[in-house]
């Protein structure tokens, strides 16, 4: 959405990933599995994808999803940036309620081949649960999807939280409440950037 209105590319250590799988690189077949259990990739291999991503991509502005996530990550996007000669404007955080995160959850589907999600909702896959890139069938998730749901809640304590303190000090954090649906949610952060980019 903020690409089609903005013209801002934006990428996420998820469509990063994909995209190495499809290409079938060896970077790709390795994290595969990692993504499809819904395990983490290392800092590592996320900061490096993404230094990859902003040479060739981040010349004129661009937006991270879900990037950073760790202190380690953030440190290096600002060495990243520093090196570039770019500034950081916005740090937005998208703040989710437990709750909301389960609920999402266990209205998703997820095709068994590709690892492609969509909510159950979604009017286009209600009547035909099949995947629009692979043809796979789009399944419910099921508890397993729970227990790695708490693993990740753990995660967001530990490693992502402190990120918080680290955007605050340098004055450029928003937080916005995302308990909201998509387009409440979608309007205040358009407002923010059109702010940043009115300056
Ligand atoms: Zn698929």
């Amino acid at each position: 959405m903020i690409t089609r209105h903005f013209g801002i590319p934006v990428t996420s250590p998820g469509a990063i990933l994909r995209r190495e799988r499809d290409l079938g690189t060896p970077l790709g077949q390795e994290t595969a599995e990692a993504l499809r259990s819904g395990g983490l990739v290392s800092d590592k291999i996320i900061i490096e994808l993404i230094e990859d991503w902003l040479r060739l991509h981040g010349g004129h502005g661009f937006v991270f999803d879900g990037f950073p996530r760790t202190l380690p990550q953030a440190e290096s996007l600002m060495s990243m940036l520093t090196k570039l000669r770019t500034a950081l404007d916005l740090a937005i955080w998208l703040e989710v309620s437990e709750e909301t995160v389960r609920d999402r959850i266990t209205g998703r589907l997820q095709c068994g081949e590709c690892g492609f999600t969509t909510s159950s909702s979604s009017a286009q896959f209600a009547n035909r649960p099949v995947c629009p890139y692979c043809d796979g069938r789009l399944e419910r998730r099921n508890d397993d999807d729970l227990a790695v749901l708490q693993t990740r809640l753990q995660e967001f304590h530990t490693k992502t939280e402190p990120l918080g303190t680290f955007y605050e000090k340098m004055s450029i954090l928003h937080r916005i409440d995302g308990n909201r649906d998509r387009d409440a949610v979608f309007a205040d952060i358009s407002r923010l950037i059109e702010d940043k980019t009115a300056k």
